[in-house]
């Protein structure tokens, strides 16, 4: 069995699924079931629609709010966006940034994923900062480079105490909603990667504390396997997190 030394972060990212009834159920269901859960943090992230709705219910409660992006201003003419300063008003405390789908469909860079987790570490959210590969850059060999590269760039200019605030997600690009995933001994030797990263980029009491959690095809049948290894903090998941049963059983993961 292995001990954590980080408390587990499990997070659900809903994705544009779930109308506003269904996510005050999924809600309700998750802190229902959570109420005396201590030994994890619990994550669920809505559309931004659903984000003051879902507020009412994760309110007082263990369950963390977090929106699925966010602008890098505070107001302004940026037609269709959100910034930190309003997600904080719906109700919410985390952002997700960096995810594969922003980057790839909505043209996100490093550079910008930056602005945007300044700003949002300014505004005192949580943040869940997502990097990986893509299969083409797995099997050339390149995985670490990328890796190395998108933590430089996506986290220049934060200091080492508001990575307090912070929460990395490895995210191989090819196991998300793909239903292939890291091998546990992959994603570790990854997660691992990422920590000595981390311990150069601030130092390491900083990177020891940092949550890195994984993130691709997480589902109840290989959550115990992924969160039996030591550099495995937590998971992102997608698909499994949209119903109650399964994500109950991912929170309740089992140490081998
Ligand atoms: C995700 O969206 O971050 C994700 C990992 O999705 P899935 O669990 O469906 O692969």
């Amino acid at each position: 069995m292995t001990l954590k030394v980080r408390k587990p972060f499990i997070a659900g990212n809903w994705k544009m699924h779930n109308n506003l009834e269904e996510s005050k159920k999924l809600a309700q269901a998750i802190v229902d079931a959570s109420k005396n859960k201590t030994d994890v943090e619990i994550m669920i992230a809505p559309v931004f629609t659903a984000i003051n709705t879902v507020s009412k219910i994760t309110k007082g409660t263990n369950v963390i709010l977090s929106a699925q992006n966010c602008h890098w201003q505070e107001q302004g003419a940026f037609t269709g966006d959100v910034s930190p300063a309003q997600i904080k008003d719906a109700g919410a405390s985390c952002v997700i940034l960096g995810h594969s789908e922003r980057r790839s469909i909505f043209g996100e860079t490093d550079e910008i994923i930056n602005k945007k987790l300044k700003t949002a570490v300014k505004f005192g959210l949580t943040v869940v900062f997502c990097v990986g590969e893509t299969l083409q850059q797995r099997e050339s060999g390149k995985t670490f480079e990328i890796l190395s590269e998108q933590l430089k760039k996506g986290l220049a200019d934060i200091s080492k105490e508001q990575t307090e605030n912070l929460v990395i997600a490895y995210e191989p690009i090819w196991a998300i909603g793909t239903g292939k995933t890291a091998t546990p001994t992959q994603a570790q030797e990854t997660h691992k990667f990422v920590r000595q990263e981390l311990s150069k980029l601030f130092d390491e009491s900083a990177s020891d504390k940092i949550r890195i959690i994984y993130g691709g095809s997480v589902k109840s049948e290989n959550i115990d396997a992924i969160m039996s290894r030591p550099d495995i903090d937590g998971v992102l998941v997608g698909g499994a997190s949209l119903k109650a049963e399964s994500f109950l059983r991912i929170i309740n993961f089992k140490n081998e």
